[in-house]
């Protein structure tokens, strides 16, 4: 498991601490100052997860968002908005875009690798998996019980 996170944002300080705080967790990170350059970067390495910064030069997150999910190549991937505390409604925002979940800023830093964690966990649970040997499909399920009444 790679557990590559993509972060875009464009406030170095952020973008940093971020990428300081996951890879402490083991985490691969990959980064991008702006939407553009993320977008590139996610149909190109595929990551397990984006933490997309909403404000951003040029091309906005939301908007962002919105290009990944129109995407077949990208639409899948799980993403976090990190979203300006001040800023009330982004949350709303962020979810009608397409995001599967999101921080306020400033980062909590205990809880930013936890929640990663579990929405790139869920997020491979709904994904079909290959049957291999080690991953035996499931015996077929006993056909329902008949009652007469
Ligand atoms: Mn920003």
């Amino acid at each position: 498991m790679k557990n590559r996170i993509l972060v875009i944002e464009d406030n170095l300080v952020n973008l940093e601490l971020v990428t300081d705080l996951l890879e402490a967790n083991h985490f691969i990170v990959s980064q991008a100052q702006t939407a553009e350059e993320g977008l590139r970067l996610a149909r190109e390495i595929n990551p397990d997860l984006i933490l997309m910064d909403l404000s951003l030069p040029g091309m906005d997150g939301l908007a962002a968002t919105k290009t990944l999910r129109a995407d077949p190549a990208t639409s899948h991937l799980p993403i976090i908005a990190l979203t300006a505390h001040a800023m009330r409604g982004d949350e709303n925002l962020a979810l009608a875009a397409g995001c599967d979940a999101y921080l306020s800023k400033p980062i909590d830093t205990r809880s930013l690798p936890g929640k990663v964690a579990a929405i790139v966990l869920d997020a491979r649970d709904r994904l079909p998996r290959p049957v291999t040997a080690s991953n035996p499909a499931p015996p077929p399920a006993d056909p329902p019980e008949l009652y007469e009444n």
